[in-house]
């Protein structure tokens, strides 16, 4: 299949000011999700691949494109509050407080489904999973392609989410009709996932919506153990059971007082050396300096942790390129955004975490 590549401007990003050629592609591309194919495209969080999420055939397109098992649920994305009504059987009153709060913007709810909603796209479950993105991009696309585009990240699945379009294309290139390539994201995690069919409610994800912010205007909330702990009980975002982010070294997290994780880290660099191995080590600007490993990349800076969200998943996709066989990287703290971040570390590392 030829994929066709979509280029928005700074001005349509920024101010959405479309010229008239960006804003004829992008109905163009809304049109092919009309009719059943795909488009992949930016929000705020990271990339989605987009299909219209009443028709099933382009949900299984979906799953097929990502190598994705189908039992895993596609979150829905609207354009407009009053959307919510066709696919959410019920919609409580907190999820409208909910919505006044946080969208549009980087929140997914999960709610009772319609039964207009095919079980294709909810992987057979009984809810549906909800979200209004504030992508100026992603928002026109919704609308032009229906109103109601299942999204899911634009990646091959197990592979790091994309942030910028040139690692959607790397991943699915002749498996979709289009690609919008709208710059790199703003947030660069997918969203907070909150479950709304329990009491309390039930945070599934942890993203740039955190805790604290939730229980600002939920009263209270809790958090799926899965989402940190390793093994135990099944997480309830059945997404969230699967091997993920995975880079092609080996990940290892190192935690611990600064100047014994890097002791640590340069030891064993020193180690893998003499046996021929190239090593990594994914950085603070803090400690930068202090990696003797082979590679070192930069992922942010600890004192701004939005810096660190942004450049994760892009930090795993460059290491692909170098042929590392081990990666070490710091650790960082479990509260408000640094949460997400542990979360998806801590799968991309198969929960292997050293402390020293
Ligand atoms: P992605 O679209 O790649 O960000 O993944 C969507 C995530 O949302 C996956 O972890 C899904 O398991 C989760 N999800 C979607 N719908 C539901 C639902 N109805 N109940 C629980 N989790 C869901
Ligand atoms: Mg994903």
């Amino acid at each position: 299949m030829e994929t066709e590549i979509i280029r928005i401007g700074r001005a349509g990003l920024d101010r959405e000011e479309f010229t008239e050629a960006e804003e004829k592609a992008l109905l163009r591309a809304g049109e092919i999700i009309r009719v059943g194919g795909l488009v992949a495209f930016p929000t705020e969080t990271v990339y989605g691949l987009g299909g219209d999420a009443l028709n099933p055939g382009s949900s299984r397109r979906i799953y097929a494109a990502k190598g994705r098992p189908s039992d895993n649920p596609l979150i829905i994305h609207i354009d407009r509050f009053e959307d919510i009504y066709r696919i959410a059987g019920q919609v409580p009153e907190a999820a409208v407080r909910l919505a006044e709060a946080f969208w549009p913007g980087p929140l997914t709810m999960i709610l009772p489904k319609a039964p207009e909603v095919p079980p294709e796209t909810t992987g057979g479950l009984e809810t549906v999973a909800v979200r209004l993105p504030s992508h100026p991009v992603a928002r026109r696309l919704i609308r032009y392609g229906g109103g109601y585009v299942a999204a899911p990240s634009a990646n091959l699945s197990g592979r790091p989410s994309p942030t910028v379009a040139r690692y959607v294309i790397e991943d699915m290139q002749g498996r979709v009709e289009a690609i919008v390539d709208g710059g790199e994201v703003g947030i660069g995690l997918e969203s907070t996932i909150v479950d709304l069919t329990v009491n309390p409610p039930q945070i599934l994800r942890p993203g740039y919506v955190t805790e604290k912010k939730l229980a600002a205007v939920l009263g209270q909330v809790a958090v799926d153990p899965a989402v940190i702990a390793p093994g135990g009980e099944a997480p309830r975002a059945p997404g969230m059971k699967y091997r993920h982010y995975a880079p092609r070294g080996e990940l290892v997290i190192v935690e611990g007082e600064p100047g014994k994780v890097a002791a640590y880290v340069n030891s064993r660099a020193a180690e893998e050396r003499a046996a021929g191995h190239r090593t990594g080590a994914i950085a603070t600007k803090e400690m930068h300096g202090q990696y003797g490993t082979d590679v070192v990349k930069y992922i942010g800076n600890r004192e701004d942790e939005e810096t660190i969200a942004r450049n994760l998943f892009a930090v795993l996709r460059e290491f692909d390129d170098e042929e590392v066989v081990k990666i070490y990287s710091e650790s960082f703290s479990s509260e408000g955004l640094g949460q997400a971040i542990m979360n998806r570390l801590l799968k991309a590392a198969g929960h292997h975490v050293v402390r020293v």
